[in-house]
Protein backbone atom coordinates (compact mmCIF):
# COMPACT_ATOMS: atom_id res chain seq x y z
CA UNK A 1 0.00 0.00 0.00
CA UNK A 2 1.56 3.56 -1.00
CA UNK A 3 1.66 5.90 1.80
CA UNK A 4 1.69 9.66 1.76
CA UNK A 5 5.64 9.83 2.41
CA UNK A 6 5.69 8.41 -1.23
CA UNK A 7 7.48 5.14 0.56
CA UNK A 8 5.77 1.51 0.57
CA UNK A 9 7.05 -1.93 2.00
CA UNK A 10 8.39 -3.12 -1.36
CA UNK A 11 10.84 0.37 -1.14
CA UNK A 12 12.17 -0.60 2.06
CA UNK A 13 13.00 -4.48 0.97
CA UNK A 14 14.35 -3.32 -2.08
CA UNK A 15 16.61 -0.46 0.01
CA UNK A 16 17.64 -3.37 2.10
CA UNK A 17 18.92 -6.24 -0.71
CA UNK A 18 20.12 -3.71 -3.18
CA UNK A 19 21.43 -0.56 -1.57
CA UNK A 20 24.84 -0.28 -0.04
CA UNK A 21 24.74 2.69 3.10
CA UNK A 22 27.76 3.49 4.38
CA UNK A 23 29.49 0.68 6.08
CA UNK A 24 26.67 -2.12 6.19
CA UNK A 25 26.41 -5.33 4.80
CA UNK A 26 23.79 -6.45 2.19
CA UNK A 27 23.59 -10.01 3.65
CA UNK A 28 22.82 -8.70 6.83
CA UNK A 29 21.88 -4.92 6.84
CA UNK A 30 21.07 -3.38 9.81
CA UNK A 31 17.76 -1.11 10.03
CA UNK A 32 17.31 1.58 8.01
CA UNK A 33 14.86 4.43 9.04
CA UNK A 34 12.62 6.06 5.92
CA UNK A 35 13.22 9.62 6.33
CA UNK A 36 10.73 12.13 3.92
CA UNK A 37 12.01 15.59 5.28
CA UNK A 38 13.79 18.11 7.10
CA UNK A 39 13.63 21.32 9.11
CA UNK A 40 15.65 22.93 11.51
CA UNK A 41 17.21 20.28 13.88
CA UNK A 42 14.34 18.03 12.99
CA UNK A 43 14.03 15.08 10.35
CA UNK A 44 10.72 13.54 10.00
CA UNK A 45 10.19 9.87 9.22
CA UNK A 46 7.32 8.09 6.86
CA UNK A 47 5.01 7.50 9.87
CA UNK A 48 5.22 10.99 10.52
CA UNK A 49 7.41 10.98 13.80
CA UNK A 50 10.28 13.58 14.79
CA UNK A 51 13.15 13.27 15.30
CA UNK A 52 15.84 16.11 17.06
CA UNK A 53 18.98 15.53 14.85
CA UNK A 54 22.20 14.86 16.84
CA UNK A 55 24.43 14.15 13.99
CA UNK A 56 24.34 17.01 11.67
CA UNK A 57 23.83 14.70 9.34
CA UNK A 58 27.68 13.81 9.87
CA UNK A 59 29.20 17.36 10.66
CA UNK A 60 27.33 19.13 7.45
CA UNK A 61 23.90 20.76 8.41
CA UNK A 62 25.71 23.10 11.17
CA UNK A 63 22.65 25.66 10.41
CA UNK A 64 19.79 22.90 10.52
CA UNK A 65 17.83 21.82 7.67
CA UNK A 66 15.33 23.56 5.20
CA UNK A 67 16.68 27.09 5.46
CA UNK A 68 15.22 29.37 3.30
CA UNK A 69 18.11 31.39 2.33
CA UNK A 70 20.34 28.30 1.24
CA UNK A 71 16.78 27.23 -0.51
CA UNK A 72 16.45 30.11 -2.34
CA UNK A 73 20.37 30.58 -3.69
CA UNK A 74 19.72 26.71 -4.56
CA UNK A 75 16.78 27.86 -6.71
CA UNK A 76 18.13 30.97 -8.00
CA UNK A 77 21.54 29.26 -8.81
CA UNK A 78 19.77 26.64 -10.53
CA UNK A 79 17.84 28.77 -12.63
CA UNK A 80 20.77 30.17 -13.92
CA UNK A 81 23.23 27.82 -14.48
CA UNK A 82 23.62 24.08 -11.83
CA UNK A 83 26.93 22.88 -13.77
CA UNK A 84 29.56 23.98 -16.71
CA UNK A 85 33.08 22.61 -16.90
CA UNK A 86 35.41 24.17 -14.99
CA UNK A 87 38.02 23.23 -17.25
CA UNK A 88 38.92 26.82 -19.32
CA UNK A 89 35.90 27.96 -17.86
CA UNK A 90 35.22 29.90 -14.50
CA UNK A 91 32.59 31.43 -12.75
CA UNK A 92 31.38 34.20 -10.25
CA UNK A 93 30.03 31.24 -7.63
CA UNK A 94 33.57 30.26 -7.45
CA UNK A 95 35.26 33.21 -7.76
CA UNK A 96 33.53 34.72 -4.91
CA UNK A 97 33.81 31.54 -2.58
CA UNK A 98 37.67 31.27 -3.16
CA UNK A 99 38.16 34.63 -2.01
CA UNK A 100 36.25 34.47 1.39
CA UNK A 101 37.93 30.94 1.77
CA UNK A 102 41.05 32.64 1.65
CA UNK A 103 40.04 35.70 3.83
CA UNK A 104 39.18 33.34 6.11
CA UNK A 105 41.69 30.23 6.24
CA UNK A 106 45.22 30.79 8.50
CA UNK A 107 47.31 33.22 6.87
CA UNK A 108 49.23 32.59 3.52
CA UNK A 109 47.01 29.64 2.22
CA UNK A 110 46.47 31.64 -1.27
CA UNK A 111 45.68 29.01 -3.65
CA UNK A 112 42.52 26.82 -3.81
CA UNK A 113 41.70 23.36 -5.40
CA UNK A 114 37.68 23.14 -5.51
CA UNK A 115 37.39 19.64 -4.80
CA UNK A 116 33.86 17.23 -5.22
CA UNK A 117 34.07 15.60 -1.84
CA UNK A 118 36.79 15.62 1.57
CA UNK A 119 38.14 12.00 0.39
CA UNK A 120 38.92 14.06 -2.93
CA UNK A 121 40.47 17.19 -1.10
CA UNK A 122 42.56 14.84 0.85
CA UNK A 123 43.91 13.45 -2.12
CA UNK A 124 44.67 16.16 -3.95
CA UNK A 125 46.12 17.49 -1.05
CA UNK A 126 48.78 14.11 -0.95
CA UNK A 127 49.14 14.67 -4.92
CA UNK A 128 50.06 18.08 -4.33
CA UNK A 129 52.58 17.32 -1.52
CA UNK A 130 54.41 14.33 -3.92
CA UNK A 131 54.33 16.79 -6.61
CA UNK A 132 56.09 19.22 -4.65
CA UNK A 133 58.51 17.10 -3.69
CA UNK A 134 59.16 15.68 -6.88
CA UNK A 135 59.49 19.37 -8.37
CA UNK A 136 62.32 20.06 -5.65
CA UNK A 137 64.35 16.86 -7.05
CA UNK A 138 63.31 14.57 -4.00
CA UNK A 139 60.92 12.23 -5.42
CA UNK A 140 62.23 9.64 -2.59
CA UNK A 141 59.87 11.53 -0.33
CA UNK A 142 56.71 9.47 -1.58
CA UNK A 143 55.56 8.42 1.75
CA UNK A 144 53.39 10.33 4.36
CA UNK A 145 53.76 10.61 8.56
CA UNK A 146 50.36 10.78 9.91
CA UNK A 147 48.73 9.64 13.79
CA UNK A 148 47.59 6.47 14.73
CA UNK A 149 43.83 6.68 15.32
CA UNK A 150 43.21 9.29 12.72
CA UNK A 151 40.28 9.04 9.89
CA UNK A 152 40.67 10.80 5.87
CA UNK A 153 38.37 9.08 4.07
CA UNK A 154 37.65 5.95 1.99
CA UNK A 155 39.64 6.74 -0.94
CA UNK A 156 42.57 4.82 -1.90
CA UNK A 157 45.28 7.29 -0.42
CA UNK A 158 42.86 8.53 2.22
CA UNK A 159 42.55 5.13 3.46
CA UNK A 160 46.39 4.26 3.74
CA UNK A 161 46.63 7.74 5.85
CA UNK A 162 43.76 6.30 8.03
CA UNK A 163 44.21 4.24 10.77
CA UNK A 164 45.24 0.71 10.13
CA UNK A 165 43.25 -1.33 12.32
CA UNK A 166 40.42 1.21 11.77
CA UNK A 167 40.67 1.42 8.49
CA UNK A 168 41.81 -2.62 8.07
CA UNK A 169 44.78 -1.96 6.05
CA UNK A 170 45.38 -5.79 6.38
CA UNK A 171 42.45 -6.40 3.78
CA UNK A 172 44.35 -3.83 1.22
CA UNK A 173 47.66 -4.46 2.10
CA UNK A 174 49.24 -5.34 -1.14
CA UNK A 175 47.37 -2.47 -2.88
CA UNK A 176 47.71 0.71 0.08
CA UNK A 177 50.62 2.63 -0.07
CA UNK A 178 52.60 2.20 2.95
CA UNK A 179 53.26 5.29 5.21
CA UNK A 180 54.42 5.91 8.47
CA UNK A 181 52.50 6.42 11.76
CA UNK A 182 53.50 8.05 14.99
CA UNK A 183 51.05 6.89 18.44
CA UNK A 184 47.82 8.96 18.75
CA UNK A 185 48.72 12.20 20.90
CA UNK A 186 48.24 10.94 24.64
CA UNK A 187 47.17 14.15 25.96
CA UNK A 188 44.14 15.92 26.10
CA UNK A 189 42.52 19.07 24.81
CA UNK A 190 42.89 20.88 28.28
CA UNK A 191 46.55 19.48 29.09
CA UNK A 192 50.07 20.77 28.18
CA UNK A 193 52.90 18.77 26.81
CA UNK A 194 56.55 19.01 28.33
CA UNK A 195 59.61 18.86 26.06
CA UNK A 196 60.89 15.79 27.03
CA UNK A 197 57.16 14.47 26.70
CA UNK A 198 58.39 14.99 22.28
CA UNK A 199 61.48 12.70 22.79
CA UNK A 200 59.23 9.83 20.90
CA UNK A 201 57.81 12.27 18.55
CA UNK A 202 61.08 13.44 17.69
CA UNK A 203 62.87 10.29 17.41
CA UNK A 204 59.59 9.64 14.83
CA UNK A 205 60.89 12.54 12.15
CA UNK A 206 64.16 11.77 12.89
CA UNK A 207 63.96 8.28 11.38
CA UNK A 208 60.93 8.74 8.93
CA UNK A 209 61.00 12.46 7.40
CA UNK A 210 63.37 12.05 4.71
CA UNK A 211 61.21 9.39 2.69
CA UNK A 212 57.97 11.30 3.47
CA UNK A 213 56.49 14.09 1.58
CA UNK A 214 54.08 15.40 4.40
CA UNK A 215 52.68 15.16 7.68
CA UNK A 216 48.98 15.19 7.53
CA UNK A 217 46.61 15.11 10.77
CA UNK A 218 43.56 16.35 11.98
CA UNK A 219 43.78 19.11 14.17
CA UNK A 220 42.78 18.94 17.92
CA UNK A 221 39.73 16.48 17.16
CA UNK A 222 40.39 13.29 15.25
CA UNK A 223 36.66 12.52 14.17
CA UNK A 224 35.82 9.01 12.75
CA UNK A 225 38.85 7.64 14.37
CA UNK A 226 37.68 7.62 17.75
CA UNK A 227 36.84 11.54 18.51
CA UNK A 228 39.66 12.53 20.47
CA UNK A 229 40.29 15.56 21.24
CA UNK A 230 44.52 16.70 22.25
CA UNK A 231 46.51 18.89 23.13
CA UNK A 232 46.73 21.79 21.16
CA UNK A 233 50.89 21.83 22.06
CA UNK A 234 51.60 18.34 20.09
CA UNK A 235 50.17 20.54 16.89
CA UNK A 236 52.49 23.43 17.59
CA UNK A 237 55.55 20.57 18.04
CA UNK A 238 54.34 18.75 15.04
CA UNK A 239 54.38 22.25 13.29
CA UNK A 240 57.77 22.56 14.81
CA UNK A 241 59.29 19.68 13.30
CA UNK A 242 57.86 19.77 10.01
CA UNK A 243 59.58 23.12 9.37
CA UNK A 244 63.05 21.43 10.69
CA UNK A 245 62.84 18.24 8.54
CA UNK A 246 61.45 20.51 5.70
CA UNK A 247 58.26 18.79 5.43
CA UNK A 248 55.22 20.29 4.73
CA UNK A 249 51.95 19.77 6.73
CA UNK A 250 48.75 19.13 5.22
CA UNK A 251 45.81 19.71 8.34
CA UNK A 252 42.50 17.65 7.50
CA UNK A 253 40.12 20.61 8.81
CA UNK A 254 37.07 18.52 6.93
CA UNK A 255 35.17 17.97 10.11
CA UNK A 256 36.81 20.46 12.12
CA UNK A 257 35.98 23.30 9.95
CA UNK A 258 33.38 26.20 10.29
CA UNK A 259 33.24 26.39 14.13
CA UNK A 260 32.88 23.37 15.22
CA UNK A 261 35.06 22.62 17.79
CA UNK A 262 34.57 26.57 19.24
CA UNK A 263 36.79 28.07 16.76
CA UNK A 264 36.57 28.60 12.68
CA UNK A 265 39.57 26.45 12.25
CA UNK A 266 40.78 23.95 14.89
CA UNK A 267 44.48 24.85 14.28
CA UNK A 268 43.76 28.25 15.15
CA UNK A 269 43.92 26.61 18.50
CA UNK A 270 47.39 25.95 18.42
CA UNK A 271 48.01 29.18 16.22
CA UNK A 272 49.70 27.12 13.96
CA UNK A 273 49.54 28.08 9.80
CA UNK A 274 49.45 24.86 7.42
CA UNK A 275 51.25 24.46 4.11
CA UNK A 276 48.24 22.36 2.69
CA UNK A 277 44.48 22.59 4.48
CA UNK A 278 41.57 20.47 3.31
CA UNK A 279 37.76 21.59 4.30
CA UNK A 280 34.69 20.44 3.65
CA UNK A 281 31.47 18.84 5.06
CA UNK A 282 29.41 22.01 6.69
CA UNK A 283 31.06 24.34 3.42
CA UNK A 284 27.65 24.05 2.32
CA UNK A 285 25.76 24.14 5.50
CA UNK A 286 25.14 20.23 4.57
CA UNK A 287 23.53 20.71 1.51
CA UNK A 288 25.23 19.40 -1.38
CA UNK A 289 28.60 17.85 -1.75
CA UNK A 290 31.74 20.41 -1.87
CA UNK A 291 35.14 20.39 -0.37
CA UNK A 292 38.58 22.14 -0.97
CA UNK A 293 42.49 22.04 -0.82
CA UNK A 294 43.90 25.58 0.31
CA UNK A 295 47.58 26.07 -0.32
CA UNK A 296 50.43 28.60 -0.08
CA UNK A 297 51.85 30.62 -2.76
CA UNK A 298 55.24 28.67 -2.04
CA UNK A 299 53.70 25.14 -2.43
CA UNK A 300 51.58 26.14 -5.80
CA UNK A 301 54.71 27.58 -7.43
CA UNK A 302 56.86 24.80 -6.42
CA UNK A 303 54.46 22.49 -8.16
CA UNK A 304 53.84 24.70 -11.17
CA UNK A 305 57.15 24.83 -11.85
CA UNK A 306 58.15 21.06 -11.51
CA UNK A 307 57.92 18.67 -14.34
CA UNK A 308 53.91 18.12 -15.26
CA UNK A 309 54.20 21.94 -14.99
CA UNK A 310 50.61 21.91 -14.03
CA UNK A 311 48.86 20.50 -11.04
CA UNK A 312 47.60 16.81 -12.13
CA UNK A 313 43.94 16.78 -10.87
CA UNK A 314 40.74 18.00 -12.68
CA UNK A 315 37.38 16.33 -11.22
CA UNK A 316 34.50 16.32 -13.82
CA UNK A 317 32.22 18.26 -11.25
CA UNK A 318 35.08 20.54 -10.14
CA UNK A 319 34.06 23.82 -8.93
CA UNK A 320 30.56 23.10 -9.32
CA UNK A 321 28.22 26.56 -9.76
CA UNK A 322 25.04 24.95 -7.72
CA UNK A 323 27.31 23.75 -4.41
CA UNK A 324 29.76 27.34 -4.65
CA UNK A 325 26.28 29.43 -4.73
CA UNK A 326 25.04 27.65 -2.02
CA UNK A 327 28.86 27.50 -0.16
CA UNK A 328 28.99 31.47 -0.32
CA UNK A 329 25.43 31.80 1.10
CA UNK A 330 26.13 29.21 4.00
CA UNK A 331 28.60 31.02 5.01
CA UNK A 332 27.63 34.38 4.86
CA UNK A 333 24.79 32.83 7.39
CA UNK A 334 27.59 31.38 10.00
CA UNK A 335 30.22 34.43 9.32
CA UNK A 336 26.79 36.93 10.01
CA UNK A 337 25.78 34.67 12.94
CA UNK A 338 26.94 34.69 16.51
CA UNK A 339 28.23 31.47 16.16
CA UNK A 340 30.71 31.36 18.53
CA UNK A 341 28.48 32.09 21.35
CA UNK A 342 25.58 29.21 19.82
CA UNK A 343 28.77 26.98 19.98
CA UNK A 344 29.91 27.75 23.87
CA UNK A 345 26.49 27.36 24.69
CA UNK A 346 26.30 24.28 23.47
CA UNK A 347 29.43 23.12 25.18
CA UNK A 348 28.88 24.52 28.40
CA UNK A 349 25.27 22.71 28.11
CA UNK A 350 27.02 19.94 26.71
CA UNK A 351 29.20 19.90 29.97
CA UNK A 352 26.78 20.50 32.55
CA UNK A 353 24.82 17.79 31.33
CA UNK A 354 27.30 14.87 30.14
CA UNK A 355 29.55 15.13 32.92
CA UNK A 356 27.17 13.31 35.62
CA UNK A 357 27.04 10.10 33.62
CA UNK A 358 30.98 9.92 33.69
CA UNK A 359 30.91 7.38 37.00
CA UNK A 360 28.17 5.91 35.59
CA UNK A 361 28.98 1.53 34.95
CA UNK A 362 29.68 0.93 31.37
CA UNK A 363 31.08 4.41 30.70
CA UNK A 364 34.81 5.17 30.15
CA UNK A 365 34.81 8.74 29.27
CA UNK A 366 32.81 11.85 28.84
CA UNK A 367 34.43 14.68 26.60
CA UNK A 368 33.08 17.69 25.48
CA UNK A 369 34.60 20.62 22.75
CA UNK A 370 32.61 23.37 21.16
CA UNK A 371 29.40 22.08 19.67
CA UNK A 372 30.41 18.09 20.31
CA UNK A 373 29.51 15.71 22.64
CA UNK A 374 31.04 12.53 23.73
CA UNK A 375 30.41 9.77 25.47
CA UNK A 376 32.99 7.10 25.22
CA UNK A 377 31.24 3.60 26.31
CA UNK A 378 34.01 0.75 27.74
CA UNK A 379 32.48 -1.70 25.51
CA UNK A 380 31.40 -1.46 21.92
CA UNK A 381 27.83 0.24 21.37
CA UNK A 382 24.93 -2.45 19.77
CA UNK A 383 24.51 0.06 16.91
CA UNK A 384 21.25 -1.36 16.01
CA UNK A 385 19.72 -1.76 19.53
CA UNK A 386 20.58 1.96 20.20
CA UNK A 387 19.32 3.56 17.54
CA UNK A 388 16.01 2.06 18.05
CA UNK A 389 16.32 3.18 21.48
CA UNK A 390 16.92 6.72 20.49
CA UNK A 391 14.12 6.69 17.31
CA UNK A 392 12.17 5.63 19.95
CA UNK A 393 12.70 8.14 22.25
CA UNK A 394 12.44 10.96 19.87
CA UNK A 395 16.26 11.55 19.05
CA UNK A 396 18.66 10.68 15.61
CA UNK A 397 22.27 9.41 17.24
CA UNK A 398 24.17 7.21 15.87
CA UNK A 399 27.31 5.52 17.37
CA UNK A 400 30.28 3.73 16.31
CA UNK A 401 32.23 1.85 18.08
CA UNK A 402 32.71 2.17 21.63
CA UNK A 403 31.40 6.23 20.69
CA UNK A 404 28.14 7.39 21.16
CA UNK A 405 28.30 11.42 20.35
CA UNK A 406 26.09 14.11 19.23
CA UNK A 407 27.46 17.04 17.26
CA UNK A 408 23.97 18.99 16.85
CA UNK A 409 23.29 22.08 14.58
CA UNK A 410 24.76 25.84 16.11
CA UNK A 411 20.94 26.11 16.03
CA UNK A 412 19.69 23.96 18.72
CA UNK A 413 17.95 25.16 21.34
CA UNK A 414 18.47 24.18 24.74
CA UNK A 415 15.83 21.63 25.43
CA UNK A 416 16.21 19.98 22.36
CA UNK A 417 20.17 19.66 23.03
CA UNK A 418 18.49 18.63 26.28
CA UNK A 419 16.32 15.88 24.78
CA UNK A 420 19.25 14.42 23.33
CA UNK A 421 21.08 14.31 26.27
CA UNK A 422 18.72 12.46 28.22
CA UNK A 423 18.11 10.19 25.37
CA UNK A 424 21.70 9.09 25.69
CA UNK A 425 22.03 9.07 29.82
CA UNK A 426 18.59 6.60 29.60
CA UNK A 427 19.92 4.55 26.81
CA UNK A 428 22.92 4.10 29.37
CA UNK A 429 20.41 3.56 32.24
CA UNK A 430 18.43 1.21 30.15
CA UNK A 431 21.91 -0.96 29.48
CA UNK A 432 21.82 -2.10 33.78
N1 LIG B 1 38.62 13.80 6.53
C1 LIG B 1 37.93 13.82 7.69
C2 LIG B 1 38.58 14.38 8.91
C3 LIG B 1 36.63 13.32 7.74
O1 LIG B 1 35.96 13.32 8.90
C4 LIG B 1 36.05 12.81 6.55
C5 LIG B 1 34.63 12.25 6.53
N2 LIG B 1 34.15 11.74 7.70
C6 LIG B 1 36.79 12.82 5.37
C7 LIG B 1 38.06 13.33 5.39
C8 LIG B 1 36.22 12.30 4.09
O2 LIG B 1 35.23 13.12 3.61
P1 LIG B 1 34.13 12.59 2.59
O3 LIG B 1 33.32 11.58 3.34
O4 LIG B 1 33.37 13.82 2.20
O5 LIG B 1 34.86 11.98 1.44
Amino acid sequence: MQQNSGFNPEDIAFDKSHIWHPYTSLTNPLPTYPVVSANGVRLKLDNGKELIDGMSSWWTAIHGYNIPALNKVAIDQLENMAHVMFGGITHKPAIDLCKKLIEITPKGLEKVFLADSGSIAVEVAMKMALQFQHAKGQPERKHFMTIRNGYHGDTTGAMSISDPEGGMHHLFSDFLPKQCFADQPKKRFDEDYTQEEFVQLQQFFRLNAIKCAAFILEPIVQGAGGMWFYSPDYLKKVRQLCDQYDLLLITDEIATGFGRTGKLFACEYANIKPDIMCIGKALTGGYITLAATLTTQHVAETVCNGEAGVFMHGPTFMGNPLACAIANKSLELLLDSDWQARVQSIEVQLKKELTPIVHTPFVKNIRVLGAIGVVEMKEPVDVAKAQKFFVENGVWIRPFGNLIYIMPAYVIQEKDLSQLVRAIVSYIDSMK
